[in-house]
């Protein structure tokens, strides 16, 4: 019986699973769910659209590491911030993403990454004017005011308009993504697995 078969099919297709979900045009471990995507973390995301608006991308694909925690971890933060970070470094699972960017998403974010460090420059140069300076303490107030919101404002610039796409949950071997378009969710099977209660 083992003796050699020619028109057997090729074993590597049974053997090497791991390798269909590499092949471009292969949506094998994507599904959605609503208007999130759910992906094997082995998987990949096509990289010949824009994951934002589904136009055709260009220059190379953009990597994105998300990690999600359950937002129960936060209740953490009440008790001691410390003890959160260390929880939420040991807690967090990850996903490594590649990406396709169309002109305008992949600049836009370019204009978003330059305009936080420009605030966050803008707010360090306030602080040491302000600890320079001789200035009236309600001066010295305002400026100090002005530099928290500088940072807040970066930090949320960095959270919300540089990450493209955000992790809703992340499991052992799925994660659920969103800000994906819709013309690709619209090309994928229904996640047929727990849904996601977020
Ligand atoms: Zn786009």
């Amino acid at each position: 019986m083992s003796a050699f078969n020619p028109y057997a099919p090729p074993a590597a297709d049974t053997l090497d699973s791991g390798r269909q979900w590499g092949e471009s045009d292969d949506r094998g471990g994507l599904w959605r769910e609503r208007f999130l995507l759910v992906m094997d973390k082995t998987a990949t995301l096509p990289v010949d659209r824009c994951i934002v608006c589904d136009a055709p991308a260009t220059g190379r694909p953009l990597r994105r590491k998300l990690s999600w925690h359950s937002p129960w971890w936060y209740l953490l933060v009440l008790f001691n911030l410390l003890v959160y970070v260390i929880a939420a470094m040991i807690v967090r699972r990850k996903v490594d993403l590649r990406v396709g960017l169309c002109d305008t998403h992949r600049s836009r974010r370019r204009w978003w990454i330059a305009l936080a460090w420009s605030l966050v420059l803008a707010a360090i140069g306030l602080l040491s004017f302000g600890m320079t300076a001789r200035l009236a303490d309600g001066t010295m107030a305002a400026l100090m005011g002005l530099a928290v919101v500088g940072f807040l404002t970066a930090g949320i610039i960095g959270i919300y308009a540089v990450r493209v796409v955000t992790a809703k949950q992340i499991d052992d071997r799925y994660a659920w993504i969103g800000g994906v378009s819709s013309q690709l969710l619209d090309t994928l099977p229904d996640w047929p697995g727990p849904k996601y209660h977020g």
